[in-house]
């Protein structure tokens, strides 16, 4: 019940995350224990998050997944604890060099552009918020591919490792692509 009224402080109808305010965390606790509770398609999508970070700056992480994608889905604990934790140590580098999103912390939004307005497309009831991030950072690699920024290797890369994951890279074909904007 305390989730959902959070959920609905935090959307407002132009989508998420548009509204409020820095308040950095005194201490961040992970249980691995607790993802063996969710069913498969919550880790797939949680996963994205992981895969994400390995995208915008860690290669070594990125082939960590992609070497230990099975152990990962079949929730091995010390594989689990060594990529959670390389994605914290990178998102606290990040949140502690920009923490008001002034400039480099926009890199944690890779592929939420183009996710949140899915999510926000869809009413929050078709897709887990890693599935639609998976969608948006497939839309973004492939535009800044066409745009020359990222190479047409590391586009296959990373659509190689979402599809193998099992995650949506597909726009909907029942929306219309110009309504992201
Ligand atoms: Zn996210």
């Amino acid at each position: 019940m305390q989730v959902s009224a959070a959920r609905q402080r935090l959307i407002i109808p132009k989508g998420k995350n548009l509204i409020g305010a820095f308040h950095q965390p005194k201490l961040v606790v992970i249980d691995v224990d607790t993802l063996k509770t969710l069913p498969q398609r919550d880790i797939r999508a949680g996963l994205i998050e992981v895969i994400k970070m390995g995208v915008i700056r860690d290669e070594p992480l990125f082939e960590r997944v992609e070497e230990n994608l099975e152990a990962i889905l079949n929730l091995d604990d010390t594989t689990l604890i060594e990529i959670i934790s390389q994605a914290c140590v990178n998102k606290a580098e990040i949140v502690a060099k920009d923490e008001k999103e002034s400039g480099l912390r926009m890199v944690l939004n890779y592929g939420h552009t183009f996710g949140h307005a899915l999510e926000a497309m869809t009413h929050y009831n078709r897709y887990r918020h890693g599935e639609a991030v998976s969608i948006g950072m497939h839309c973004a690699a492939q535009l800044a591919t066409n745009l020359r920024m990222f190479s047409e290797t590391d586009f296959q890369r990373q659509r190689a490792l979402l599809k193998r994951a099992k995650l949506p890279i597909t726009f909907p074909t029942d929306l219309i692509p110009r309504s992201v904007m």
